[in-house]
């Protein structure tokens, strides 16, 4: 199989045309093919010469993977199977609103973490995607020229995968690359560190940190990862930073019913972030097979929201997304192929 050349930064495409005794300037405009014109073949490089493309097609293609199936929701999300370099699959997700389109990424095929509300987690860890295989997720989904933000929110944790994660973060951003403002870009993590210190100094980012329970002796029952890098000491490494301005910041608070959703839950989030601008989001679960918690109600969460608000916390309900096709937050799996092949028929499609 020919490596492929996308997810490649301008330092590694300067770096394979040096190896290949092509003229320097050819590195800018391969970046150019790639990721402003978006070009599916080598041979689509016409401002090469000939004997360029060919030297670069021996050992290189463009590289990327279309989606192996696509699945609709009923509220218009979208997810997308694509397959991995290592014959695994992962899911992106794109959710319309109205003024945006927002997509989902994968960073790694199933995840280190182990949380057990995470279907993601529960896959284990199945390798690292490459910068290639997440830009790959980004160009090839049908809305790719549409869409306004990216979220590393899919299967993976992305600070466990910064190599390739920032990587992609560069390629998003850069100006040879797709120039987008990395306003537009959020990254979500459960806090690991010394990768979110690196995160938080070298971008600009916004940042989510999956929170979900105030409490460490708590949280760690659902999210082992916790004895690792207790919240307490990523709260703390936030504080650090400016979230005034432009960069934002908010936690993720997934509610669930009886375990983390009463005015104890809220006064110690509160005490938890008091003084740090940010956004809290409130969650509702979506069940998991084999997991005992639900999600609390709407009235429950609804008064959480007030407590927050009251203190001064911004806090939001987030409306579901995707429920139906399992696209939601926590759901996805990548090996649920069966599922959705089952619904793709009942949708007729
Ligand atoms: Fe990994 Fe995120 Fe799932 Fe936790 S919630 S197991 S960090 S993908």
């Amino acid at each position: 199989m020919k490596k492929w050349l996308i997810g490649k930064s301008i330092s590694e495409l300067a770096q394979i045309v040096e190896t290949l005794a092509l003229p320097a300037y050819t590195a800018k405009q391969l970046a150019e093919w790639l990721y402003k014109k978006r070009v599916k073949e080598i041979e689509q490089m016409s401002n090469l010469s000939k004997s360029s493309r060919q030297a670069l097609a021996e050992e290189y293609e463009v590289g990327g993977f279309s989606p192996v199936e696509s699945l609709i929701s009923t509220d218009g999300t979208k997810k997308y199977l694509f397959p991995t370099l290592k014959g695994s699959t992962i899911e992106s997700v794109m959710i319309p609103e109205e003024e945006r389109a927002t997509l989902c990424v994968s960073s790694q095929t199933g995840c280190k973490m182990g949380c057990h509300f995470c279907m993601t987690g529960r896959l284990g860890f199945n390798g690292n995607l490459t910068a290639g295989e997440i830009i790959s997720q980004f160009i090839n989904v049908e809305e790719s020229e549409n869409l306004t933000n990216v979220v590393f929110m899919g299967m993976g944790e992305p600070l466990d995968n910064v190599a390739e994660v920032f990587k992609s973060i560069e390629i998003l951003t850069a100006d040879w690359g797709f120039g987008w403002s990395p306003k537009r870009i959020t990254l979500s993590t459960i806090g690991v560190y010394p990768a979110l210190k690196d995160f938080l100094d070298n971008s600009k980012c916004h940042l989510a940190i999956s929170l979900h329970n105030p409490f460490e002796e708590e949280r760690i029952q659902l999210m082992p990862m916790e004895k690792a890098y207790p919240i307490s000491e990523t709260v703390n490494l936030i504080r650090n930073y400016d979230f005034s301005g432009q960069r934002r910041v908010s936690f993720e608070y997934i509610m669930f019913n009886g375990w983390n959703d009463d005015k104890r839950h809220a006064d110690g989030l509160i005490r938890l972030l008091r003084g740090i601008e940010c956004r809290v989001n409130l969650i509702r679960f979506h069940e998991i097979p084999d997991f005992p918690l639900k999600s609390s109600q709407m009235g429950m969460m609804e008064i959480f929201q007030n407590r927050l608000n009251k203190a001064g916390l911004i806090a939001t309900i987030r409306s579901s997304r995707g429920e139906d096709i399992l696209a939601a937050c926590g759901q996805l799996s990548g090996s649920n192929r069966k599922i959705l092949k089952k619904q793709i028929n009942s949708t007729g499609e």
